[in-house]
């Protein structure tokens, strides 16, 4: 390597998750040391901390995946359409293992300080046990749904039992008889409340905003589709970076909802009501972009959840009315049971935006404005500040002392969410304004262009890559633009995470480029291309 300034390493990495994993492989390859640090205790991120019953990928399996091996494409084999956590935990495991990933990651191993020291342009890292590090460049693969929301509710602290984050679900936890109580309603309750009321005594569900629940419609991998899958494993990748959402979908479809006369429009619905986001897409191409699709695509999913669910007084809970925002400015959740759960004798719902909110949280469970209900355990399934929770998690210091919680005090502005001004030398893997996709395929695309990034600017005798701030605030500009025109920018309107709408004493920002994640890879490449416009090369002499 040419930076001639010594350190530990020359790249460290915080997160063995998925872009954990594609950094090791593409910065290795790119000719660097890599090291890993993981607080947790073991590889994996998100399969790592998301443990509670019922976690599993709401993207299919087979292309939820790092696509850097052909080989491993063709060696892994996935049970079912969505694999759960314990599944994919094991591929990561497998990545791992196949490409001796081992002697690069720490575990149990905490950072919490990140300093770029201007005399040297490299990186002093700091862990909670106090063992210091030094490398070239610093790269965040921390995850952008990863930091969780713990919210500040009177009492809390005064629980006799349980009381934890979903993201934190305490090992061994025996719930089996148990009256556990669930705060919130997203897609982590969609997921993990079937599975509780099967085993626990009773489940009650505190919810706010209602949701639009699609079916995931799990099936098992069966040999033919396994067959189709691998002999069409290019093809399949393929798709994935051509996507709007980097899924292996096929749209868009060349047919618009608002086009389409209504009989043909309920058929075409209909026909496709085969479980996962795919309905979104293999639809129609405007129930995104256009208002009016928007609402036909909103008032057939209401319809069809209202079939599913057998207490109209329920539904009237749990359904979202057309109009009262529109679909994706809240993530949908995907549904294995959770609308038919509601019938069970032991599973509650308790409105807390329109009928009795929280007051407090007591030495035995939960006090509304209605009520005092008891429970043996609590579950915060209340969400996670995304995309810059975990980067502010770290004390990260750039140039004059900035920290990067500072400067994403009031907006949170990066180039493409792989590097931001002020920080030389760093680089992130779904920072803000990156977009948000099928996470392995917009993860690599990331992990492509650092490594080509460092291995352009070495190979061209330099070590020192300063992102510009004209490009920063170009990026950021065009985001926004892009973000007003979409009917995402309703996310604020329903404390969407998309937008940072969901954390207390927090202005709402513009947080995920909706541009298209098949464009924005495009982006990417054309960054490439044109070696790197968006940093500067410089040297500092070693
Ligand atoms: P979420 O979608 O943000 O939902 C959080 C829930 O907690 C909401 O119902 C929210 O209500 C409620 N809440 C928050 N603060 C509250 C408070 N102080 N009092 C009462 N209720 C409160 O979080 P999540 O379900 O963990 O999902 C987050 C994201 O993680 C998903 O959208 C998805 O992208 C990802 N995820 C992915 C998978 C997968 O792909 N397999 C699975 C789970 C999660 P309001 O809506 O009213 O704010």
């Amino acid at each position: 390597m040419t930076n001639k300034i010594k350190t530990d390493v020359d790249a460290i990495v915080i997160g063995s998750g998925f872009a954990g994993l594609a950094l090791i492989h593409y910065l290795r390859d790119a000719g660097l040391s890599v090291k890993v640090f993981d607080k947790a205790s073991d590889i994996g991120g998100t399969w790592t901390w998301n443990r509670y019953p019922g976690a599993m990928t709401d993207s299919e399996g087979y292309y939820y995946c790092l696509a850097f091996s052909k080989e491993l494409l063709q060696k892994w084999t996935w049970s079912q359409r969505y694999p759960a956590w314990e599944e994919t935990h094991r591929y990561m495991h497998f990545i791992a293992d196949e490409c001796d990933m081992w002697p690069h990651i720490q575990l149990n191993t905490a950072v919490t300080n990140a300093e770029y020291r201007e005399d040297s342009g490299t990186w002093l890292i700091t862990t909670a046990d106090g063992e210091q590090c030094t490398c070239k460049y610093f790269v965040s693969g921390m995850g952008m749904i990863s930091e969780p929301v713990i919210p500040k509710i009177k009492g809390m602290d005064t629980f006799n039992g349980p009381l934890f984050h979903s993201a934190r679900w305490p090992e061994g936890l025996d719930y089996a008889g148990k009256r556990v109580a669930i705060i919130g309603a997203g897609a982590t309750t969609v997921q993990m409340m079937p599975v509780l009321a099967e085993t626990a005594g009773s489940v009650t569900v505190f919810h706010r905003t209602p949701n639009f629940i699609l079916p995931a419609m799990q099936k098992p991998m069966t040999p033919e589709w396994e067959k189709d899958i691998k002999d069409n494993y290019d093809d399949i990748i393929e798709k994935c970076r051509n996507h709007v959402f980097g899924m292996a979908f096929d749209s868009p479809v060349g047919r618009n909802a608002v086009d389409t006369p209504e009989e043909e429009r309920q058929r075409i619905f209909e026909e496709n009501w085969t479980g996962s986001f795919r309905w979104v897409f293999e639809t129609f191409d405007d129930l995104l972009a256009d208002p009016a699709a928007n609402d036909m695509a909103s008032e057939f999913i209401i319809n069809k959840m209202k079939e599913r669910i057998e207490d109209p007084e329920i539904a009237k809970i749990l359904a979202p009315v057309v109009g009262e925002y529109p679909l994706f400015a809240k993530r949908p959740p995907l549904d294995h049971g959770y609308l038919e759960a509601y019938s069970r004798d032991n599973v509650n719902l308790v409105d807390i935006r329109n009928r009795e909110p929280i007051v407090e949280i007591t030495e035995t469970g939960i006090r509304t404005t209605e009520n005092d209900f008891e429970f043996d355990i609590i579950i915060l399934a209340t969400g996670f500040r995304a995309y810059t929770g975990a980067l502010e998690a770290v004390t990260i210091t750039g140039v004059n002392g900035q920290t990067l919680a500072d400067k994403w005090e009031t907006t949170s502005k990066s180039i493409m969410g792989v590097c931001v001004s002020g920080f030389p030398n760093m680089f992130t893997v779904t920072g803000p304004q990156a977009p948000f996709a099928n996470l392995p395929t917009s993860i690599e695309q990331n992990a492509i262009w650092i490594a080509n990034c460092i291995k352009k600017m070495e190979g061209d005798g330099h070590s020192l890559c300063t992102p510009k701030q004209e490009a920063e605030d170009e990026w950021s500009a065009h985001v926004s633009e892009v973000h007003v025109q979409t009917l995402m920018n309703q996310g604020d309107k329903v404390n969407s995470w998309m937008m940072g709408a969901n954390i207390e004493n927090h202005e709402p920002r513009v947080l995920i480029y909706f541009g298209g994640a098949d464009v924005y890879y495009q982006k990417l490449r054309e960054s490439s291309d044109a070696g790197f416009p968006e940093v500067s090369f410089a040297s500092i002499a070693g």
